[in-house]
């Protein structure tokens, strides 16, 4: 790297030690080209302002010189320093701070500055309360925090917004130019500014206009290198030819269709008809699923799978966890027996087996199905051609590929229970090429969702009894397994003992959370199914894909400590019958307004993609699917929602540029090459 360079440490930058070098990294700020990119949240105007305009409650910039100040000490022991200022035009301003000892040193008789702050009308003149201000010095007259448009910058409070500004105005000064990162004929195309130009008023922006096209500028040059990312594993995949052998039309498939005792909606057919055109093509298939908890994707798995075995290839199906590997296991097991297809399932739990290994060693085994011990070391296929993930509402593009090197050219389609909106999966799954479930099977009614409050609770049980009578059940999901006193309604084992002796005395209850064994669990689940117990007390844990159809009740306490998206998940555990469902989310009136939010939004809306894009707003894509593992493209400038449309145009733009120079090699794509590599490596770390 050359000297001096603005991927320096940060610590090197003039005005930091390596003590303010530990605070700034806090901030995402590891080198100076991290600092010239952080984005400043608002701005404030502080040009200034002309004085016969001022109205009480204004903010303003005033340009003074300090005529009189000291310090006042008020009866009750408080400390203020107050200075008068007075303009050119003969205002005069009152300037206070209260329990600042500090400013004293930093302002005297004589000084000439710009002060900034709301003002308030007061007899003899005005008022500003803690002023922010810049003084005028002869030799020094630069002004940072007033009379311009000035940056504010989320910040912590070891570091302060005057620091950090001083900072970057110091460094744009010591960086007279920033190397140019976009191509240049899409600069012109674009019609962007330059990259130091968008800096600079980034930062302490001329005007508005300026304002607006560094912006778009930054948030353009983002995009693209996340569209050349995308972009790149797209085309190879796309490039490629594979040998495959599928059958053009499957009688094991019709036969299948015919022992179904539903009839397929519009959208699995359609989705099926996508799945097997990727199938038969000549390039491996790389797709994505998405559709709510309750679509029925499963059906569509097995079908698919199914294809595969019927043409001569193993297929895999891989879930996140043990009891939704199981649950898939049974049901797929249930359906596909009586065609003769052997099925087997792999988890951690379940003891090694050799026989079932050589199994599918052999190509006896033609459907796997299993959790993350698929990938094991020790699982061989004869031919695996087809292998499904479903993630649920978990993203890993760590474990999902390693199943992929269990097989050669692959094909593979991801399923996702999270309806993500379109901005995000483009830029997760952008090189994935996308199905949608959308259409419910006609029997499935809308769930009814009701937001209780403590005193409603009777009430609630009451209606939960006369559920119970008429053979529906109920599941009662806690956040907590055990908890002291104050958690009666947040843990299990209390509600589950309350609730036996109280409001849901005479019904049969169960209890389920991760200490039980797998084993346990199972068993449990298998009884609400079968109706030996009416009610399931129980975490999260029943979150997961759990299809029992004469569950129509869910009730999650202490909701108010659930996200969005899980409460989502929650509630998808039931009305997967023709039965009216019904959840209830119960919280105490004393919740943070956030909480408030999500809990109106949750019993709004019954729509996933409504949901997750309300998360998505409320929590920020990090928070919700993990930084690091997700493959999330994280934005400084660019927004998932607004600038949609940009992402758009910027994807589209980086992929016809790779287009027109695969590995980047010509002279003038250089600097792209090495921005490329440089983010790439960032990702990794
Ligand atoms: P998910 O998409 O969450 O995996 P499932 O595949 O578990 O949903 O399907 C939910 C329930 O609906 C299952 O009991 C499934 O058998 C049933 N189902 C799926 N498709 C249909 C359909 N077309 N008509 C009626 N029931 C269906
Ligand atoms: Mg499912």
């Amino acid at each position: 790297m050359e000297k001096n360079s603005i991927f320096d440490d940060i610590k090197y930058l003039k005005g930091v030690g390596p003590k303010m070098a530990e605070n700034l990294k806090q901030l995402g700020i590891y080198t100076k080209y991290d600092l010239l990119t952080y984005p400043p949240f608002r701005y404030i105007d502080r040009n200034i302002i002309e004085e016969d305009k001022i109205e009480d409650g204004d903010y303003v910039t005033i340009f003074a010189q300090v005529i009189d100040c000291g310090e006042i000490f008020t009866r009750k022991g408080k400390y203020i320093f107050q200075a008068l200022a007075k303009t050119k035009k003969e205002n005069y301003f009152f300037l206070t701070w209260f329990n600042n000892r500090f400013i004293k040193n930093n302002i005297k008789k004589g000084d000439i500055a710009l002060f900034s702050g709301k003002v308030r009308m007061k007899r003899g003149g005005y008022e500003i309360l803690h002023p922010d201000f810049e003084i005028f010095q002869d030799d020094f007259f630069e002004l940072i925090n007033t009379g311009k448009i000035v940056p504010v910058y989320h910040t912590k409070s070891n570091i302060t917004q005057k620091y950090l500004r001083k900072l970057v105005f110091n460094l744009l000064k010591e960086v007279k130019s920033i190397e140019e990162d976009l191509p240049s004929n899409i600069i012109v195309q674009k019609n962007l500014i330059d990259l130091t130009q968008a800096i600079k008023n980034l930062h302490f922006p001329e005007n508005e206009k300026k304002k607006q096209e560094s912006l778009r500028r930054l948030k353009y040059g983002e995009l693209f290198y996340a569209g050349l990312i995308i972009a790149k594993k797209k085309i190879e995949n796309r490039e490629r030819k594979v040998e495959k052998n599928y059958l053009p039309k499957s009688d094991l498939v019709d036969k299948f269709l015919s022992t179904l005792d539903f009839k397929l909606t519009g959208d699995q057919k359609k989705v099926i008809e996508e799945i097997l055109s990727d199938l038969k093509s000549a390039r491996p298939m790389n797709r994505l699923l998405m559709g709510d908890v309750g679509v029925g994707k499963t059906v569509v798995a097995t079908i698919a799978m199914l294809y595969a075995v019927d043409s001569g290839y193993q297929a895999a199906l891989m879930a996140p966890t043990e009891i939704l590997a199981q649950q898939h296991y049974l049901k797929i097991k249930n359906w596909v027996e009586n065609l003769g297809i052997d099925v087997e399932l792999l988890t951690s739990s379940i003891a090694e087996n050799k026989r079932r290994y050589e199994k599918i060693k052999n190509g006896d085994v033609k459907i796997v199905i299993g959790t993350h011990a698929l990938i094991g070391e020790n699982v061989v296929f004869k031919n695996l051609k087809f292998v499904i993930v479903d993630e649920q509402h978990r993203f890993g593009v760590i474990h999902r590929s390693s199943l992929k090197e269990k097989g050669i050219d692959v094909d593979y389609l991801v399923m996702t229970a999270t309806p993500i909106p379109r901005s995000l999966s483009l830029a997760i799954y952008g090189d994935m090429d996308l199905s949608e479930i959308r259409e419910r099977p006609s029997m499935q009614k809308e769930i009814k969702t009701k937001w209780v409050s403590p005193e409603g609770i009777v009430k609630m049980y009451e209606f939960i009894k006369k559920r119970i009578e008429n053979k529906e059940r109920v599941f009662i999901v806690c956040p907590a397994i055990e908890g002291g006193e104050e958690a009666d309604y947040e843990s299990v084992k209390k509600v589950y003992e309350n609730l036996s002796k109280t409001h849901l005395k005479g019904c049969k209850l169960g209890i389920i959370h991760s200490r039980l064994n797998p084993k346990d669990r199972e068993k449990v689940m298998y009884e609400l199914k079968e109706g030996v117990i009416d009610v399931l007390v129980g975490t999260t844990i029943i979150e997961v894909g759990i299809d029992v159809k004469e569950a129509t009740v869910m009730v999650i306490l202490s909701a108010e400590r659930f996200g969005l998206s899980q409460l989502h998940q929650l509630r998808g555990r039931v009305g997967r019958g023709n039965k009216q469902s019904f959840c209830f989310v119960v919280s105490s009136e004393d919740i943070t307004d956030e909480a408030k939010k999500r809990l109106q939004v949750f019993s709004k809306y019954n729509d996933g993609f409504k949901i997750s894009e309300y998360d998505l707003k409320l929590r920020g894509p990090g928070e919700i699917w993990g930084k690091k593992q997700s493959g999330i493209p994280v934005f400084k400038f660019a927004d998932f929602f607004e600038d949609f449309d940009l992402m758009k145009e910027a994807f589209k733009d980086a992929e016809k540029f790779l287009y027109s120079d695969m590995n980047l090699l010509k002279m003038e794509n250089r600097i792209v090459k090495i921005n490329l590599e440089r983010r790439l490596n960032e990702k990794v770390d």
